[in-house]
């Protein structure tokens, strides 16, 4: 097993974070909305695969969402069973913004004051950002559908740097785990989590669970 790596954020991405960390925003549960939409994008870009008849690890794992929560932990778990991500994809896609508009979004935010509105940050293509608000720390466990991929375990408290370490073989797909701020444990609660699912999620394509109850 390869030893952990322990890799910086981009400037912007780290600019992003310590906005987002410190953010008074109030309507923090749509970093639900913005995690069930990249598995859904995840799934979705997975199923193009399998149509196009590519050799696909775990054929059979049917595409859905699983949320779990755990009250006594402080965790609340979202897994899929998409696409996933190779080391260089969790490297690309999780600690960098190569589009320009991205940046000025973050530079735009970091110029306003106090009440920093951070609901369009999915349209801005850095929504998985946004689980800082409510985690003091998020681990994430992927395996790409490439069959012969490895799997891996990211990690990071959102404060300037972030790990990447190989693991014994997952399956396919991405599980975000989020260890939640003492403050946040209410979304460690199912009643709390069907709510916003239900609120913000109802359109996508593919089944939601929370623990084990589809929503
Ligand atoms: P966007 O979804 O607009 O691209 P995000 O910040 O939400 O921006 O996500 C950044 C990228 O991280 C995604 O484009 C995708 O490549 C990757 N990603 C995030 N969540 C997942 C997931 N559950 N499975 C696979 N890739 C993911
Ligand atoms: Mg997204």
């Amino acid at each position: 097993m390869s030893k952990t790596e322990t890799k910086e954020f981009q400037t912007e991405i780290q600019q992003l974070l310590d906005i987002v960390i410190n953010s008074l925003y109030t309507d923090k549960e749509i970093f639900l909305r913005e995690l069930v939409s990249n598995a859904s994008d995840a799934m979705e870009k997975l199923h193009f695969q399998l149509v196009s008849g590519h050799d696909i690890k775990d054929k059979d794992l049917p595409l859905e969402i699983k949320i779990t929560t755990n009250l006594n932990e402080h965790m609340l778990t979202i897994a899929d069973a998409g696409i996933g991500m190779t080391k260089e994809e969790l490297t690309e896609n999780l600690g960098t913004i190569a589009h320009s508009g991205s940046k000025a979004f973050v530079q735009n935010l970091a110029e306003t004051g106090d009440n920093k509105d951070l609901n369009l940050i999915g349209q801005f293509g850095v929504g998985f950002y946004s689980a800082f608000m409510v985690a003091e720390k998020v681990t994430i466990y992927t395996r790409s559908y490439h069959p012969e991929a490895a799997s891996y375990i990211w990690e990071s408290d959102g404060k300037g740097s972030y790990t990447v370490e190989e693991t014994e073989d997952l399956p396919r797909g991405t599980r975000i785990v989020l260890h939640l701020k003492k403050d946040q444990e209410d979304f460690a609660k199912p009643e709390t989590v069907k709510r916003i699912i239900k609120q913000y999620s109802s359109f996508v394509p593919y089944p939601v669970s929370v623990d084990g109850e589809n929503v």
